[in-house]
């Protein structure tokens, strides 16, 4: 049976936040929580010692990515992922479906699945609800998504409705097919709607009472107006059950976690922090800096003074500069970890406000003091990473 529990360690009075326990098999999980993504089943330069120290509490692989290269065979037959990767916390995979509808390679949906081609080789792969619980199981995750349909956006109210439709049956299906492979796996549903208020209430309401533990909210962050993501979180989370935890799919900055944990969001995911510092972005508490501006070229002090990771205990930010002016390896893991650092000193930080009770009080100073990217830089890198990913 699975070991996978939740608990409500406390509640903010005057909003949604609250502060959970996760048990799963590879342990704990105190909650906020971010969890940093390893798309290849690495987060990329940097190892699990240095996310262990840097506070990670579990990490995320795509199941798309791994399934394609090596193989979830390969990966079952080598242990599972925490064997082959030595990460030994709690790992979460998604289901594969959002590269598939989002990435270009899908060439047929049907109520069956979804048929695709590979990126990497034109090989014809399917993804059903039930081989995704396969391909999950070999991957050996604690806990799992189901496949899903991810409405583009924008998308018209017809099309926002069939793709929920469709994601619903392919839940039950889920479930069903799940029964057959490892129990201790825990399997959370996911909650779609699109951007249309009655949908998203609808979804919540119909996933959040199947008997899954845990619930995932889908197709958010995926281009809109930020203001517009949380008026649907709005939306949902009245209509979700109080007890199981609630997981934000694909978001993101620091701005966004301390908002949505306000909208009663537990779990967040995004490679948005790794990403954005291999290009110079870096997290502050004013805000997002590039490394590779002028103002750094002889920074004695750190990138923010008074950070605790590793990388600002011991470099200067002239160095980070300098590494990234030249194209140096060790540019990516100082400032990988950095970045993650700062989001989970960020979530360890909004649990303890919510734990003393002032959490309305942290957010609003650290929106105050944070000067999050704009929209317009925020649509330009969108453009430029998918173009990326699709070449
Ligand atoms: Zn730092």
């Amino acid at each position: 049976m699975s070991s996978f529990t939740f608990t409500i360690d406390a509640e903010c009075p005057d909003s949604w936040a609250r502060a959970g326990t996760i048990q799963t098999p590879h342990g704990t999980i105190q909650t906020p929580i971010f969890m940093p993504v390893g798309t290849q089943a690495s987060v990329k330069s940097v190892s699990p010692e240095e996310l262990h120290k840097a506070g990670a509490q579990i990490i995320l692989a795509n199941t798309y990515h791994l399934m394609l290269r090596p193989g979830s065979a390969l990966i079952a037959e080598l242990g599972g992922l925490h064997s082959f990767t030595h990460w030994d916390g709690p790992i979460l995979t998604d289901s594969g479906g959002f590269q598939v509808f989002s990435l270009g390679h899908l060439r047929k949906l049907s109520e069956e699945g979804a048929a695709f081609k590979s990126h990497l080789d034109g090989s014809a792969h399917t993804l059903t609800p039930e081989s995704v619980m396969r391909i999950e199981a070999e991957l050996g995750a604690d806990i799992i998504l189901p496949l899903d349909i991810c409405a583009a956006y924008p998308c018209s109210p017809q099309e926002a409705k069939a793709a929920m439709e469709r994601t619903h049956r392919w839940a039950e299906r889920g479930l069903v097919a799940k029964e057959q492979y490892r129990p201790e796996q825990t399997l959370f549903g996911i909650v779609q709607g699109a951007f249309e208020p009655e949908l998203r209430q609808e979804s919540a309401r119909f996933i959040g009472h199947l008997p899954f533990p845990g619930l995932s909210i889908g197709g958010l962050s995926v281009g809109e107006p930020k203001a517009m993501m949380w008026e649907m979180l709005q939306f949902v989370t009245p209509e979700l059950p109080r007890d199981k935890p609630r997981h934000l799919l694909g978001v993101g900055s620091p701005e966004d976690l301390v908002v949505s944990v306000g909208l009663g969001m537990d779990m967040f995911d995004c490679v948005l922090p790794t990403r954005v510092a291999r290009h110079g972005g870096l997290f502050t508490r004013a805000g997002r800096v590039n490394i590779k501006s002028a103002r750094f070229r002889a920074e004695r002090g750190p990138v923010e003074e008074g950070c605790d990771c590793y990388t600002c205990r011991n470099y200067s930010a002239a160095y980070l500069h300098h590494l990234l002016r030249a194209g140096e390896y060790l540019y990516y893991r100082l400032g990988s970890i950095h970045n993650i650092r700062f989001m989970l000193r960020l979530a360890a930080d909004l649990r303890a406000a919510i734990i003393a009770g002032n959490y309305c009080a942290f957010r609003d100073e650290f929106l105050a003091r944070y000067t999050p990217a704009s929209e317009q830089v925020r649509a330009e890198q969108r453009e430029k990473w998918q173009a990326a990913r699709l070449r």
